[in-house]
């Protein structure tokens, strides 16, 4: 809208038809009084001014405007009647568009001012939008900046009061953060503390993990810069991600150390004692075979009774004492499996021949189901049926109200599958994944039943030892049924 301002009524409505005719929007005020009540009450584009006007004249109008913060960009075309009025114009009147038009006006030439100006005024909102746009965008920006910059100071004063080595890298992998105690191990923040050379080399596990976008979990042995001594970390690097991908990551080095030590002096213990054991076990047994031959003692006499009695304990011991040698050995990593073509229904045979022996005293029956493997397998036979047996055993260990275990067999041109499948007390959901684990029972089964939790354990190495799987089926029915398959070769 263009607000015209003149004392003399004729003189607006020839402007206000010359303007109306262009398509402008016009207002009139008569007096520069009324002008100004007018300005702080409405918006205008532009303000054509009389300059001599009674009361408040052109100029003062003029000035007051560019003193309000709402008007000071308005710009003013000034109708004088004289050229030298033009020198004041300028005066007190610093920002906006100004200009002037002589009376009589010339319509051609105000309709181009107008246009000109009406044209600037927009300009100028667009401008002026434009700016309020992109400091609230900067604001905004900042904020976000500051919000991030308080996130990554409050992260680095957690890592900082951790008792571990800790660290944080960009999405590439390029460590951006490290807290004090990694200059215990390394001077310099952008490498890696110096890894024992027989362990796993960090950087290239770690550069997997990033290619995979996978978080680390690894035991590595760091070297004490004061000391010079290696000592066990556990290493974790996890990513942090947000709507992209991965965004940075943040890693530890736990020391655990004195943990290892205590793992390898119960190793070591371990393995003492079940050398040292098996040495008079040994005599034992021969012993008592002895006895069991000699002519004096007589087949159904309390004699024989006792003998088979002490041998079935003494077996049991046996047992014991391999299975504890077997641990030694794999923790020393010196279970070795000794590979040759055997036939595996055979060694089915055998195993359930070795438990209906083994198991004379309870009531139970093994049935066979699936498919008869006649292709041999490549493998340890002596190790692949302690497999076999330390599954029946369970599975008849846990159930003592069921009579009933079933092996399913089948195979493919690859592999085979032999499954052992009870009617007992079955497993927790939950516990499952940790049955294979060293020394683990379950709980609510461990006061019941006998056991040291070593079996499966040392199970699930025979058997990836062979390249094969292994674990639990998941099934609804009442009992459990564990697997293994094996390649052919
Ligand atoms: P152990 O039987 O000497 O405890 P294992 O390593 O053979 O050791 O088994 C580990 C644990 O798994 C057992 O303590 C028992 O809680 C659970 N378990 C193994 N087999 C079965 C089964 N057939 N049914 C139910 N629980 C089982």
């Amino acid at each position: 809208m263009i607000l015209i301002v003149d004392d003399q009524i004729e003189n607006i409505y020839s402007l206000e038809k010359l303007l109306k005719a262009k398509g402008f929007g016009v207002d009139s005020a008569l007096s520069g009084e009324e002008a100004l009540k007018k300005v702080l009450k409405n918006d205008y584009a532009l303000v054509i001014l009389d300059v001599q006007m009674p009361g408040i004249d052109g100029f003062e109008v003029a000035e007051t405007l560019s003193g309000y913060s709402k008007t000071k960009e308005v710009p003013i075309i000034f109708l004088s009647a004289v050229n030298t009025d033009k020198k004041f114009i300028a005066k007190g009147y610093a920002s906006g568009g100004i200009d002037y038009i002589t009376k009589p006006v010339d319509p051609d030439i105000l309709m181009l001012k107008v246009k000109t100006f009406y044209r600037l005024y927009e300009q100028t909102l667009a401008l002026n939008e434009t700016q309020k746009v992109l400091e609230s965008e900067i604001e905004t920006r900042k904020k976000a900046q500051q919000e991030l910059k308080d996130k990554v100071e409050h992260l680095h004063t957690t890592l900082e009061s951790l008792p571990q080595i800790a660290f944080t890298a960009d999405a590439r992998g390029r460590i951006t953060f490290v807290n004090k105690r990694w200059y215990k191990f390394s001077r310099c923040p952008e490498t890696f503390p110096e890894v024992h050379p027989d362990d796993t080399c960090i950087k290239k596990v770690w550069q997997h993990c990033i290619e995979t976008s996978q978080p680390l979990e690894l035991e590595v042995r760091i070297k004490a810069l004061k000391s010079g001594l290696f000592c066990f970390h556990l290493l974790r690097i996890i990513p942090v991600r947000d709507k992209t991908g991965i965004r940075s990551w943040v890693g530890t080095f736990t020391d655990i150390h004195e943990q290892k030590e205590e793992e390898r002096k119960k190793d070591e213990f371990l393995s003492i004692a079940s050398h040292e054991l098996k040495t008079p076990l040994t005599s034992i047994k021969a012993y008592i075979q002895l006895l069991e031959r000699m002519p004096d003692v007589q087949k159904e006499s309390k004699f024989a009774t006792y003998i088979s009695r002490a041998q079935t304990q003494v077996n049991k011991l046996d047992s014991l004492i391999a299975d504890l040698l077997d641990i030694s050995k794999i923790e020393n990593g010196k279970l070795k499996v000794n590979k040759k073509p055997f036939d595996m229904e055979r060694l089915i045979e055998s195993a359930m021949e070795t438990i209906y022996y083994t198991h004379s005293h309870v009531q139970v029956k093994i049935e066979r189901k699936g498919e008869t493997i006649t292709q041999e397998v490549n493998g340890d036979a002596f190790r692949i049926e302690q497999v076999l047996i330390n599954f029946l055993t369970n599975a008849i260990k846990y159930s003592p109200d069921s009579d009933r275990v079933v092996i399913h067999t089948a195979a493919d041109k690859d592999q085979l599958y032999i499954a052992v499948q009870d009617f007992g007390i079955g497993i927790p959901e939950h516990k499952k994944s940790n049955i294979f684990t060293k020394f683990y029972r379950v709980e609510e089964s461990s006061v019941k039943f006998q056991g040291l939790g070593i079996g499966l354990y040392i199970c699930a190495e025979i058997i990836k030892q062979h390249n094969g799987t292994y674990g639990i089926e998941s099934s609804s029915n009442q009992g459990t049924t564990f697997y293994f398959t094996i390649p052919f070769n």
